[in-house]
């Protein structure tokens, strides 16, 4: 039975990952720090909750780290830990540098001297490219990150890559495109439209504020990246692979579809910060502009290009837009995530 330690285990891609491990046979242990939210709610949703073993696990933590590692001698680590919201890294960006890039370091240095033929895969992210240097992106296409997030990432990327050549270590990076979900945080616009959308159809909100409506995300489904996650740790050879959709979508979109899954349709009135969504249904304004939720440095467009992950793994996204926001929209109505 192979071992495999998932870090990050109560966030969003851990639970859908840990479900595909364990049907392929695995053993799953799953890293929790101790301020988590212990009602591990997702790992319920996937039904793997009781057979996960629970491991003490903070990324900011040399010692605990390498008790851990030694003591499970795991074959596979999948580094999904981190601070994962582009927001806070903007208020908090020596934690978010601490947990992000150091602590892929450690983990790094710590296989390097204990168990040097373990399989790494490090959750790299689009949030890289930032102010792209060529769309669609690609493996090859230069970096430019525009948040701590992104900067961090980019450093955890770059020395996964430099273990693997230093050292011939099998470590792997996913330079993953957005993906959501019923399972994403509701501080990600996906789940806050869809929360917001469901709630406002309830008679439970009266209206949705939301920051930058044109920015430009390349959004898939959570559920069938860890599919990809899973096959570019089966591959030969480590290696860095793009994993998106291929197509891109602007937050309004976003928004007007939401609306459309709730039988609804938004008209926008107004420029700018004084921009307005109506609702044809009620009348009432439904989405308002609110500045607190701009970003001192915007990332306006994503469109990743997975070819590579498509030759070379078979893997490709099969829920696009429309149907990812009905999923996500439907999910929250029948309190899916509550
Ligand atoms: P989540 O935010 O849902 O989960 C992050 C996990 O990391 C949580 O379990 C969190 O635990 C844990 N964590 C945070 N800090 C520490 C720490 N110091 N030590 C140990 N664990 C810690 O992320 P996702 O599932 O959405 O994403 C998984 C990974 O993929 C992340 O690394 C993210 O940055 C990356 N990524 C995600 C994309 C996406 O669109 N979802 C796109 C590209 C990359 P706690 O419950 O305690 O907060
Ligand atoms: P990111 O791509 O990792 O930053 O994912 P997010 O879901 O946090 O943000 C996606 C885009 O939505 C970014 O361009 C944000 O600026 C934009 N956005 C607009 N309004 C909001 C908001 O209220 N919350 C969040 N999280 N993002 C917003």
């Amino acid at each position: 039975m192979k071992k495999a330690i998932i870090t990050g285990i109560t966030g969003q891609d851990s639970a859908y990952l840990s479900k595909l491990l364990l049907e392929k046979g695995y053993e799953v242990y799953g890293g929790v720090r101790r301020g988590s939210d212990r009602t591990y709610w997702r790992l319920k949703r996937t039904g793997v909750f009781d057979k996960i073993k629970l491991l003490d696990f903070d990324l900011t933590e040399y010692s605990n780290l390498f008790e851990t590692i030694k003591k499970i001698q795991p074959d596979e680590i999948y580094n999904l830990a981190a601070q994962s919201f582009v927001g806070t890294s903007f208020t908090q960006p020596i934690v978010t540098s601490d947990i992000n890039y150091n602590g892929v370091l450690r983990i790094l240095d710590i296989l390097k001297s204990v168990k040097p033929d373990t399989k790494f895969y490090q959750a790299s992210t689009s949030e890289m490219f930032g102010k792209v240097q060529e769309v669609p992106q690609n493996e090859k296409t230069p970096f430019y990150p525009r948040s701590p997030y992104g900067v961090a990432k980019l450093g955890a990327h770059w020395m996964t890559v430099n273990y693997r050549e230093s050292y011939k270590m099998f470590a792997t990076s996913g330079i993953l495109f957005n993906h959501e979900s019923p399972l994403r945080g509701e501080e990600f616009i996906t789940r806050k439209i869809s929360l917001a959308v469901s709630r406002i159809f309830k008679g439970e909100q009266e209206v949705l504020e939301i920051g930058n409506m044109d920015s430009k995300r390349d959004w898939g489904y959570a559920k069938e990246y860890v599919e990809g996650i899973y096959q570019i740790m089966q591959n030969p050879i480590p290696d860095t692979f793009v994993l998106a959709t291929g197509e891109t979508h602007t937050v309004r979109e976003f928004i007007e579809k939401a609306f459309i899954v709730v039988g609804d349709e938004i008209s926008w009135e107004g420029e700018k910060e004084k921009e307005v969504g109506k609702s044809k249904k009620s009348g009432k304004i439904v989405v308002r502009v609110n500045p607190e939720f701009f970003r001192p440095s915007e990332v306006n467009l994503l469109l990743g290009d997975p070819t590579k992950a498509e030759k070379e793994l078979g893997w490709k996204a099969k829920t696009k837009f429309e149907k990812l926001v009905e999923i996500m929209v439907k999910a929250d109505l029948d309190g899916f995530g509550a």
